[in-house]
C-alpha cells in the first residue's frame, strides 16, 4: 500500500508531518476479503475455508496488529505461496483521517470518511496525571434516536460502520498516541452513534480490541456507553464479553427523561433499572448511570432526590457531566456550584458520584458535540 498523503498532512506511516495542514486523502480500497477488524476465530475459518492451517490467523494478527505491517508479501513467517494467495484474495482496509483537529488540553478529534464520503469521528482523550490514553470511538455514522441535546442525533441517521471501519479508527488514533511516546489504555464507545444499535460490529471490534492476537486490552479497559436498549445489553452478555457499561440516563424520572431522549418512549425507566443489576452480576463490575446536567431542567436538588429514589439500591455509580454547548440546541450548561451541590447531595446519600470535565471542547471534541462536521455540510 502506498503512501495516500504525499501532498500535505500527516504520513500514515510515520505520523510525521509532510505539508502545510492536516489535510488527508483516503486509500483505496481493494477487492478482496477484508481482514482487518474480524475477531480472531472468524479469521482461523476464514484460513481453514481456504485450506491454511488455522494458526495462521494468529501470525498474521500478529503482523497486523502487533508489528504493523499490512503488506503481505512482508510476512515473512508466512509460507511466500500463502502470502501471494491472501494478496490475491484478500485484502487489509486501513483508514486514513480527513483531518486531525488538536485541542489545547492535549486531546484530539480525528474525522474519518468511508468511500461514499461519509464522514465520522473519534477522540484521544489523554490524562497525563493517570498515565490513561482513551479513544473515543463511532460506532454509526449519525444516529436513529435524536437526544435533543446531542449534535450526532441532529444529523439523523446515515449508517452503520463496520468492524473494519469501528478497528480502523481505533488502529490510526494508537498510533497517534505511539508517536506522542504513549499507549492506548481504554476505549470507549461514546462516539458518534448507538453502540447498541449496532451491536454485531460492534461486539466484532471489542473482541478484536481484547484478543491476545488483537490489541490485548482487558475486558474492563473498554466501556459502551448506550442509552439503554435491552436488546443490545443482552447480546453483550451472551457473546462472553464483558465490556463495562455506561447507561446514559440524564434524567430522574420517566417524564423527564422521555423530554429529551424520545428513545425513553420505547425504553421505559423502570424496565431500564432492571438490566443494571443484572449486568452488573453479569460484568462483575458496577455499571455507570451518565448524567448530562442541562441548567434549571435536571439539576435542581429535587432532581438529585428523584434520581437518589431510583437507582439508590443498584449497584451502580453516577457520573455527572456538566453539558457541552451544542449548536442549535437550547440548553445550557448548570452553574459549578450546583453541580458540586448535586454531587455532595449523592455523595451523603451513600451513591458514588463523579464529574466528568470533558475535554476537546475547542475542537468539538466533547461529549455530544461530534457531528462529522463534513456530513454537516
Ligand atoms: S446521545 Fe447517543 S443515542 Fe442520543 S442521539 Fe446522540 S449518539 Fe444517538
Amino acid at each position: 500500500m502506498q503512501c495516500a498523503s504525499g501532498m500535505s498532512g500527516l504520513c500514515k506511516k510515520t505520523f510525521s508531518r509532510c505539508g502545510v495542514s492536516d489535510i488527508f486523502i483516503n486509500m483505496n480500497v481493494d477487492d478482496g476479503i477484508e481482514l482487518f477488524g474480524v475477531p480472531h476465530e472468524e479469521l482461523e475459518d476464514f484460513f481453514e475455508s481456504i485450506g491454511e492451517r488455522r494458526f495462521r490467523a494468529r501470525q498474521v494478527c500478529k503482523w497486523i496488529y502487533g508489528r504493523g505491517e499490512f503488506d503481505f508479501s512482508r510476512m515473512t513467517d508466512l509460507p511466500a505461496e500463502l502470502r501471494k494467495k491472501l494478496s490475491e484474495i484478500s485484502r487489509i482496509t486501513l483508514l486514513d483521517a480527513v483531518e486531525v483537529a488538536r485541542a489545547e488540553d492535549g486531546s484530539a478529534k480525528f474525522l474519518f470518511s468511508d468511500d461514499e464520503n461519509r464522514f465520522f469521528e473519534a477522540v484521544y482523550i489523554p490524562d497525563e496525571r493517570k498515565n490513561k490514553h482513551t479513544v473515543c470511538l463511532s460506532s454509526q455514522v449519525g444516529c436513529k434516536f435524536g437526544c435533543k441535546f446531542c449534535a450526532t442525533g441532529k444529523m439523523g441517521f446515515l449508517k452503520n460502520l463496520t468492524s473494519t471501519e469501528i478497528i480502523g479508527q481505533l488502529h490510526y488514533v494508537r498510533e497517534y498516541i505511539r508517536q506522542g511516546g504513549n499507549d492506548l489504555t481504554n476505549v470507549v464507545f461514546m462516539g458518534m452513534g448507538e453502540p447498541c444499535d449496532n451491536i454485531d460490529a460492534v461486539l466484532d471490534a471489542i473482541s478484536v480490541i481484547v484478543s491476545q492476537f488483537g490489541f490485548g486490552l482487558g475486558h474492563r479497559r473498554v466501556l459502551v456507553s448506550t442509552v439503554g436498549i435491552p436488546e443490545g445489553i443482552e447480546a453483550i452478555m451472551k457473546s462472553g464479553l464483558r465490556p463495562k457499561l455506561a447507561i446514559s440516563l440524564n434524567a430522574p424520572d420517566q417524564r423527564k427523561r422521555e423530554k429529551i431522549m424520545p428513545v425513553a418512549k420505547k425504553y421505559l425507566i423502570d424496565e431500564l433499572m432492571k438490566i443494571v443489576p443484572e449486568y452488573a452480576r453479569y460484568s462483575k463490575r458496577w455499571v455507570t448511570f451518565e448524567y448530562v446536567m442541562f441548567r434549571d431542567f435536571n439539576d435542581s436538588l429535587e432532581d438529585a432526590r428523584e434520581l437518589l429514589r431510583l437507582i439508590k439500591n443498584l449497584p451502580a455509580k453516577v457520573n455527572l457531566i456538566p453539558f457541552n454547548p451544542v449548536a442549535g440546541v437550547e440548553f445550557y450548561p448548570p452553574d459549578d456550584r450546583i453541580v458540586l451541590r448535586f454531587q455532595s447531595y449523592l455523595l451523603a446519600n451513600s451513591v458514588v458520584a463523579t464529574i466528568r470535565r470533558s475535554k476537546g471542547r475547542d475542537v468539538s471534541g466533547a461529549c455530544g458535540q461530534l457531528a462529522g462536521k463534513y456530513s454537516l455540510r
